[in-house]
């Protein structure tokens, strides 16, 4: 998980499209049904590729899972799950994009509606790293909350519903960090040999933020509260 740019408005034709399936689905006899119908629909039509397309290009570079931010994904997630919002099968402000086993696991739960739990956190309205932080073995770990004297209940509802932590994934950000981490003390070395200017640092910098591999490592430490660990804290400062 990661932080997300903030979600752009649909054109108003597609907007004013969206509400007319909506009102459809809402005063269906069958909601549920409707929904299913119309979305299904929706997915195969041409009117909702640039639905599909602009998601997309909200993930990033790479088009990453919005929930993982390990795989290329194409899969429209409902944040709030169709089967169980209906009313919000065809809403613009509940999709996300996440891969294929994100969206598997998840399927149609939404703690607390669906089952025991603390609401997921929505990477696209809300600052993912209150909630997490990433340790040095690439594990996304929930932050201690004082307020409940254990770890924050949204964080360890959304690492376990989403497996956010198995082992591929955990992998690939070691890995990731373990690279980011050499690449910065690389930078450092040639910058007090006065072998790289700081304009030149910036850019790399630059570059290593678009890589589409674990972004949410490079979201983290690069620009997330991670950035005060050396030796990202040393190399951020420099700049
Ligand atoms: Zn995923």
């Amino acid at each position: 998980m990661r932080n997300l740019p903030a979600r752009p408005p649909l054109s108003p034709v597609l907007a004013s499209r969206l509400t007319r399936e909506t009102k459809a689905i809402s005063e269906a006899g069958d909601p549920k049904v409707e929904a299913e119908k119309r979305y299904r629909n929706a997915r195969k039509a041409t009117w909702f590729a640039p639905v599909v397309r602009t998601l997309g290009k909200l993930a990033g570079p790479g088009e990453r899972c919005m929930f993982c931010s390990g795989s290329e994904s194409s899969d429209v997630e409902h944040y709030r799950p169709k089967a169980v919002f209906p009313e919000l099968a065809m809403t613009w402000e509940n999709y996300l994009w996440s891969c294929t086993p994100c969206n598997r696991g998840k399927s149609n739960r939404f703690p607390p509606d669906t089952e025991p739990g603390e609401r997921l956190i929505n990477p696209m309205e809300e600052d993912v790293w209150t909630f997490f932080f990433i340790d040095e073995f690439g594990m996304l770990t929930p932050r201690f909350d004082p307020a409940v004297d254990a770890l924050n209940r949204r964080g360890v509802t959304t690492r376990d519903l989403l497996s956010l932590n198995r082992e591929a994934v955990r992998e690939s950000r070691q890995m990731r960090l373990n690279d980011l981490r050499q690449k910065v003390q690389d930078a450092l070395k040639l910058m007090r040999r006065n072998e790289l200017t700081k304009a030149a640092a910036r850019q790399r910098l630059e570059t290593w933020k678009q890589q589409p591999w674990q972004p949410d490592v490079a979201d983290f430490f690069l620009q997330g509260p991670g950035g005060d660990k050396p030796p990202f804290s040393t190399f951020l400062a420099a700049l």
